[in-house]
């Protein structure tokens, strides 16, 4: 009969037919066990964590939240603001308690308008880093009205139950994160006479979840489950951030401002205007000119915007950032034991590409993955210790590659 050392105490499964087994003082456990253990110790911390009650102590002010933000995004700073300023106070509303002077604080939900590869979505998943509530990023693009091909509005809604591991009373203090919202915008500046199913009808279905209502969510999403149950989820406290591109809103915003010189500020000069970011001057007049309804505008009533990334943010966005692209394929280097470096040059470099390609922060990783491709290729079976990558080098590699696919990066 084998020995209870010889056996894993959790399966049963003899030393031999296991890699590791790891004897403790009245039993052992092998390596397979162990790891099924570790991940469930991680997946309950996580939850426990999501669960727990906050602690005003606790709480990150928000020059810590921008702090935070800080070390992962370049930039920014005035939407860093913005978003710290709005997470905070929706912890303090959180955590207000019945007072008898009954001013209650109500939720600021965020607009948040940048052009693509600004760094919106980079905001909003950082900031889930460091949430101690649920928070959820789901796409407008998929949404439609009910009845429609594509989601209901309330899927939105089942992704934060999904991140609150279904805790009813944990979802309804969680933060959404609504990116595109701009493709939800009517086609034009009227009410539809006809039938506008991703665009008005929609927005009418979002306003009720922003305003605060008790929506039906189906726990699975979709409607392959026609049999599921439905949950009952008060938004009345759920805080919702929107972002989106708003693709040619700067013509409105000229639109706008000139009107403005012809009317009452004729003759006054506008050459001040700074016409690289128009979205500076943003109002929610302009929304409503792109397709917002004036509803949907009122319930987001903090709007910023993300400024257009320059030559230097370019730069610093390669190695500055706590995870940067090139501290990422320094780390994917060192795995195989090669110490990469690079002459400052060649970052010099990877901007230019980028600005050319008119591809913006966005393309700056199809570049580097472009010029370090051969390298990664080859270095894990050869004998090399270290890969200098010099402007010779880069240029040579890039100009090897197929920049086809930057056209449409
Ligand atoms: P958006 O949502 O505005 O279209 P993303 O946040 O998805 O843009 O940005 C695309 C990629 O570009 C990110 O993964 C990140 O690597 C990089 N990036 C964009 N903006 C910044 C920024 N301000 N700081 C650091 N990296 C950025």
């Amino acid at each position: 009969m084998a020995k209870t050392g010889d056996i894993c105490t959790l399966c049963g499964r003899h030393s031999r037919e296991v890699n590791i087994l790891i004897s403790g003082i009245s039993g052992a456990i092998c390596d397979a066990c162990a790891v099924q253990a570790y991940e469930i110790v991680v997946e309950q911390g996580k939850s426990a964590k999501k669960t727990s009650g906050l602690n005003r102590l606790e709480l990150p002010k928000p020059e810590d939240i921008k702090n935070f933000l800080d070390q992962y995004v370049i930039g920014q700073n005035e939407a860093k603001r913005y978003l710290s300023v709005a997470v905070y106070n929706h912890y303090k509303r959180l955590l207000q308690t019945v007072t008898s002077d009954d001013v209650e604080i109500e939720k600021s939900n965020i607009l948040i308008v940048g052009a693509t590869g600004t760094g919106k979505t980079l905001l909003a998943r950082t900031i889930a880093k460091l949430l101690h509530v649920p928070f959820a990023i789901v796409d407008a693009t998929v949404l439609t009205e009910a009845g429609y091909v594509g989601e209901d509005i309330e899927s939105i809604l089942t992704r934060l139950l999904q991140a609150a591991d279904y805790h009813v009373d944990t979802a309804q203090r969680g933060i959404v994160f609504i990116d595109e919202i701009d493709k939800i915008a009517r086609k034009s500046d009227t009410p539809s006479i006809t039938r506008d199913v991703s665009g008005e009808g929609v927005q009418q279905g979002l306003l009720k979840l922003l305003e605060g209502s008790i929506v039906n969510v189906p726990p699975q999403g979709g409607r392959k489950h026609p049999e599921q149950k439905m949950i009952a989820v008060n938004t009345k406290n759920i805080l919702f951030i929107c972002g989106g591109a708003f693709d040619g809103i700067e013509k409105k915003i000229a639109q706008r401002l000139n009107t403005r010189v012809i009317g009452y500020m004729a003759g006054k000069k506008t050459s001040h205007l700074d016409t690289d970011n128009m979205l500076k001057y943003l109002t929610p007049t302009d929304l409503k000119a792109y397709g917002l309804i004036p509803e949907i505008i009122g319930r987001l009533p903090v709007l910023t915007h993300l400024e257009p990334l320059d030559r230097n943010a370019l730069r610093n966005i390669l190695t500055e950032p706590k995870n940067s692209i090139i501290k990422q394929y320094i780390k994917l280097f060192e795995m195989d034991n090669v110490r990469l470096f690079f002459d400052e040059e060649v970052y010099e470099f990877m901007v230019d590409k980028a600005l050319e390609f008119k591809l913006g922060a966005r393309g700056l990783r199809s570049i580097v993955e472009a010029i370090m491709m051969d390298a990664m290729y080859s270095m894990p079976s050869e004998k090399k210790k270290e890969l200098h990558v010099t402007l010779m080098y880069a240029k040579e590699k890039f100009e090897k590659s197929d920049t086809n696919f930057l056209q449409i990066a």
